[in-house]
């Protein structure tokens, strides 16, 4: 038994093998996907509220605990614009031009859908979650 201890707490200090590191940048890019997902959505029902623009959505995505940088979040604000969810238009701020986008009829749509697929989610994977998850939904996956 003492032993065995000895054992898992001399693995545990041996540096990561590479095949355990490729694990891991794998599940940082995972990870990275997943959070993208969630900017997507966090932008969508911002822009589905008021106005928004880059800066804005920055500062409100760090309030939240996550770290956008503007190569990241201008890309992702012009894709959601060429699929047809956001629409935007430029306004004179401070003598530079700025572009403030809000939610389309589709992404609208689109948002209440992810709506109700966050909430399924959350009361499938959030411990404790599952007393308060619609009768529809207990019933659809009750076995
Ligand atoms: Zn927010």
């Amino acid at each position: 038994m003492a032993a065995d201890l000895r054992n898992a707490a001399a693995h545990s200090s041996v540096p990561c093998p590479p095949e355990a590191s490729l694990k891991a940048a794998t599940g940082d890019k995972i990870l990275r996907d997943v959070f993208l997902g969630f900017i997507r959505i966090h932008v969508l029902h911002h822009a589905a509220e008021e106005p928004i623009f880059g800066q804005e959505m920055m500062e409100e995505l760090e309030r939240h605990g996550y770290e956008v940088s503007p190569g990241t979040i201008y890309p992702l604000l012009h894709s959601l614009e060429a699929a047809g969810l956001l629409r935007s238009r430029q306004e004179l701020v401070d003598g530079r031009n700025r572009k403030y986008y809000r939610t389309t009829r589709a992404g609208n749509a689109l948002l209440a859908r992810l709506r109700s697929q966050v909430v399924e989610l959350v009361h499938e994977v959030v411990p404790g979650r599952d007393s308060a998850r619609p009768k529809a939904l207990r019933r659809r996956t009750a076995d």
